[in-house]
């Protein structure tokens, strides 16, 4: 759409910011709810995806989509290329939280290329973010009407609580998610017990190919250039853990997590067997 001026007003071309998740589907409702004021103005819901969903995500995406063309939002998608096991590959190493890459590649990128193609500048066009002050204590400064790299940008659920903004979902025909958007699963962030429960196998064989690939290439690299870091062993994995140590990967991750509380010990179990002489190996 060109730029179009109604007496001194800019006709904006408004930047929906969706994952799936449910302020992404509370928001849809938002605007739905509001359009009349922004009178004229389109709506462009874009949804990231990074390649790295949960394998029923790109279901829930079609549904999404669907939303928004019944509701008059335009639905794009920007692809990463490559996606997230691509980059892991292509930079033999998991991004984490002090390099955090994968944001930037999977996200920004593609989406700075998106608004080029489709003309969406600082000047015809601004974003909606559905970030919550209530979410986390990361975001409780959020205010509802700010910037992002340097588009005006509106938080229409900034003020909501998971009660306010769940009204809007159930109008939507979507139910209620119980987890975060799952476009990246799983997330970087996600190492907490409660969180690596959740990772189905086939996803857990996958990232232990891919660690393994990861380390062979690291160790191998260590080793020619005599690197003093290196140690044999060494498992270079998706999620760093404190609780581990360096030679544990995703599967032995997910053995702790499913372990409770103070009753994991690696070095303990592997003693156990030697020392029941009789038992095993005798
Ligand atoms: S959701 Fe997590 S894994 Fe996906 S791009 Fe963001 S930080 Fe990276």
């Amino acid at each position: 759409m060109s730029e179009k001026k109604t007496r001194n007003a800019i006709i904006r071309k408004n930047m929906v910011s969706i994952s799936g998740g449910n302020d992404s589907i509370a928001m849809l409702q938002w605007v739905i709810d509001n359009r009349s004021f922004f009178k004229g103005e389109s709506f462009d819901a874009v949804y990231c995806n990074t390649g790295w969903s949960v394998s029923w995500w790109a279901d829930r995406m079609l549904k999404v989509k669907k939303f928004c063309e019944d509701n008059d939002i335009k639905y794009s998608e920007t692809h990463a290329n490559p996606g997230f096991e691509g980059l892991v590959r292509s930079k033999c190493a998991f991004p984490h939280q002090f390099a955090k890459f994968c944001t930037f590649e999977l996200k920004i990128k593609p989406l700075i290329s998106w608004r080029q193609d489709n003309k969406f500048t600082v000047r015809n066009s601004r974003v909606l973010l559905g970030v919550r002050a209530d979410e986390s204590k990361a975001r409780e400064g959020t205010v509802s009407l700010g910037e992002r790299d340097g588009y005006e940008a509106l938080y229409p659920l900034a003020y909501l609580s998971d009660a306010e903004r769940d009204e809007y979902i159930k109008r939507t025909g979507f139910t209620v998610l119980e987890h975060r958007s799952k476009e990246c699963h799983p997330c970087i962030f996600e190492k907490t017990k409660k969180k690596l429960k959740t990772i189905e196998e086939d996803r857990i064989t996958l990232i232990e190919k891919l660690e393994e690939d990861v380390t062979r290439y690291v160790q191998a690299k260590r080793i020619l250039q005599n690197n003093p870091k290196y140690f044999e062993g060494e498992i270079f994995s998706m999620f760093n853990s404190k609780h581990l140590g360096k030679k544990a990967g995703i599967r032995e991750q997910i053995v702790w997590a499913n372990t409770d509380k103070g009753k994991y010990n690696k070095e303990e179990e592997d003693m156990l067997c030697s020392e029941q002489v009789g038992y095993c190996g005798d």
